[in-house]
């Protein structure tokens, strides 16, 4: 009955069907799991008279009439209603909202739940959930669920009651008894019943938290068997601790820091180990996480295997390329380059050179992780910046090898918690000390009228011999968005830098204009380069001095960082300019945090408050699931009992056969998506 269609409810048929289907809901069971977006607290109810400034309650009003304008130039839409109640009159805004169309009759009582604003005695409430008023079947706490155009709020609750109505005869538990008492769950049935209809608050809570315990058990317990493929072996490819790269170290024209060396004895540790390595390093931005790289590969190397240094974009691994080669070379170690620029012929050769062994060192992008690449005898595989990463993708390239050794380096640092739950027991390397003689960069928020004072420090900094970036959210100019686009921007900059070399570049241009462009600026030649994101990454120039980026407020808190790590990797003083063009809160916030601190954990800690961790995960065909209600900011708390309690269940019962466990075995089935179950290996 639960797989059964939504057309066996009452009231729905195919038209209604096929916009639920816009929604994922398709059975009885996926209504069920249909979250509330929000709800409405009806049992607070208020008269217009009654309302006070700030109010977030429901109130019942008669439409009096309802008047369409528009604002910003004409371009946008907004709705105004005027309704009262008998004691009052309201005003109930929308702006841009088409789709409204004519959902309000005049004449017509609705239910209007939001806040109030109450100026001068004027009463306003902007975008207000509303439904038809309807007393008998909308009294106490209704949900509010996710719509798309042609459904409305009444018919979901009507369709919601009848799917739970299928829930006793269907009763959906599969936590064993232990579980729930230990951790103080509801039943599911409950949980369910409860987060759609709630008798009251504290029930919600409940049923909130169970559902809450359910997404993250689930989650982890899925990211504990997506690296099973690869941990928990013991046949890991033991390296010689004779060879520690000594006589490569000597030749860097620098000490290795504190913590540089802590690392290395830690990455040491796994790899002489007969347990595959699997590590992940964190390291601010210019903490010189490719120093650590650099090391580790030499030593694969020098014990007859090949390592692979793969980053999320063609710049940054053409940098690490150019930048490595030669010193391997005159170790009489071979270094290769692919990605998919590499034409055809040169890159048959390259194949040959990887799978003959010839080939010592491959640094390239994603396309190392093709099907055609096949390794001699890899023992380590490094990623860059691995944020940019999947897991499925770690997966593809572990498997690579026998069990090679990973190490994941990132500079956007992720709270511990999150790590743990993101890697299960992935093991964790810090570089906490950045390399001596670092001056802070000083970071100033600039209004758009200010840029003029920029553009001048600028010049005088070129002309102290310096050079620097200046960043724009678009290549061209657009008609929709009113952004200083790369291409104006360098314009503009051309002439008045002359005659220092200005050079432009983004990421639509061909590969090897693009190349010249950076050997350029690496050498000095091109003394300002205005860029889009492309140079995000990695990007590595250190007699670069000052970061502009135009319209900051298009950028979010990690990628600022990113933008601001490009500058201060030199002795020099370096300077990072935000021009804030944004009207939004947020964008200030954004604009203040960086300007109040340069440090990378106290930036990914707020970036996570301000926009969710949604994105650390990376897309949903990364083989990680859709988190319905679980928010793993809020909810991370609760991070650490469910990860012991993950771990307890994996212990007792590793397939997840047994009776008790079983049906947390089917769960995870449903759970994960397609692309995440080929790698879920419970057999
Ligand atoms: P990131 O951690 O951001 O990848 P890099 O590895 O690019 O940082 O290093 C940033 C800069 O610091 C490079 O110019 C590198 O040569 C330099 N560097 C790395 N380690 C040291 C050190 N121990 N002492 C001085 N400079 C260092
Ligand atoms: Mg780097």
């Amino acid at each position: 009955m639960k797989d059964a269609s939504v057309t066996n409810i009452k009231g729905i048929g195919p038209k209604k069907a096929a916009l639920l289907k816009k929604l994922n809901i398709e059975t009885i069971k996926d209504f069920w799991y249909f979250f509330p977006r929000t709800y409405q607290d009806r049992s607070k109810t208020k008269t217009i008279a009654a309302l006070i400034d700030g109010d977030v309650v429901t109130i019942s009003a008669t439409v009096l009439m309802t008047v369409k304008d528009s604002y910003t130039r004409g371009k946008k839409q907004r709705l105004r209603i005027l309704a009262e109640d008998g004691t009052g009159r309201i005003e109930i805004i929308f702006f841009n909202a088409r789709y409204l169309g004519s959902s309000f009759k005049q004449g017509k009582r609705y239910d209007f739940f939001g806040k109030a604003t109450v100026t001068n005695g004027k009463a306003t409430m902007v975008h207000p959930e509303f439904s038809d008023a309807s007393p008998k079947e909308s009294q106490g706490i209704m949900p509010i669920y996710p719509s798309v155009r042609g459904l409305r709020q009444k018919d979901f609750w009507k369709w919601q009651r009848a799917a739970l109505e299928q829930l006793e005869s269907n009763d959906t538990e599969y936590l064993p008894e232990e579980i729930i008492e230990e951790h103080n769950l509801c039943s599911e049935t409950y949980a369910l019943t409860n987060i759609h209809f709630p008798r009251d608050r504290q029930k919600l809570a409940e049923a909130g938290y169970r559902l809450v315990f359910d997404e993250l058990l689930l989650l982890q317990l899925g990211l504990f068997y997506l690296r099973a493929g690869t941990a928990g072996s013991n046949d890991g490819i033991m390296l010689a601790p004779e060879v520690t790269g000594a006589e490569y170290i000597s030749s860097f024209p620098y000490e290795l820091t504190g913590a540089q060396n802590r690392v290395l004895k830690e990455i040491a540790r796994d790899m002489q180990s007969s347990r595959p390595m699997n590590r992940l390093l964190q390291g601010d931005v210019g903490s010189g996480k490719t120093a650590i790289a650099q090391i580790i590969l030499y030593q694969v190397v020098k014990n007859g295997f090949q390592g692979v240094l793969m980053a999320p974009t063609e710049i940054l691994a053409r940098q690490h390329y150019d930048s490595l080669k030669q010193s391997y070379a005159s170790f009489g170690i071979k270094t290769v380059f692919l990605s998919g620029s590499v034409g055809a012929k040169e890159r048959a050769q390259v194949l040959k050179d990887i799978a003959s062994g010839e080939a010592d060192i491959i640094i390239g992008t994603h396309a190392i992780i093709q099907p055609g690449v096949v390794f001699k005898n890899l023992a380590l595989v490094i990623t860059d910046e691995q944020h940019r990463f999947g897991v499925k993708q770690r997966m593809d390239l572990a498997c690579k090898g026998k069990n090679p050794h990973i190490l994941v380096m990132t500079a956007t640092p992720i709270p511990r918690t999150l790590a743990v739950i993101l890697y299960g027991d992935l093991d964790i390397s810090v570089l906490d000390e950045l390399p001596p003689g670092r001056q802070p960069i000083k970071t100033t928020v600039l209004a758009p009228a200010q840029k003029d004072q920029a553009y001048d420090f600028i010049l005088s900094q070129v002309r102290q011999g310096r050079q620097a970036y200046v960043v724009t959210p678009l290549i061209e100019d657009s008609e929709v968005l009113d952004l200083n686009s790369a291409e104006s921007v360098y314009k503009t900059l051309s002439e008045r830098f002359q005659p220092y070399q200005t050079e432009l570049l983004h990421g639509a241009m061909k590969q090897s204009e693009k190349d010249r462009i950076m050997q350029s600026f690496h050498e000095g030649e091109t003394r300002i380069l205005v860029s889009t994101v492309v140079i995000e990454v990695g990007i590595n120039v250190p007699n670069a001095t000052v970061m502009l980026i135009e319209n900051s407020e298009r950028f979010g808190l990690a990628q600022l960082h990113q933008l601001r790590g490009r500058v201060g990797r030199g002795a020099e003083h370096s300077y990072c300019f935000l021009i804030n063009e944004g009207k939004s809160e947020i964008a200030d916030q954004r604009a203040e945090i960086m300007a109040s601190t340069t440090d990378g954990f106290v930036i990914a800690e707020k970036d996570l408050q301000l926009r969710g961790p949604g994105e650390i995960f990376g897309s949903r065909q990364h083989g990680v699931p859709q988190l319905r209600i679980a928010d793993l900011s809020k909810h991370m708390k609760m991070l650490n009992p469910i990860r012991e309690q993950a771990k307890k269940i994996i212990e007792e019962d590793p397939k997840l056969t047994s009776k008790k466990y079983e049906p947390i075995k089917n769960k995870l089935h449903e759970f994960f998506p397609e692309t995440g179950k080929d790698f879920l290996i419970i057999t």
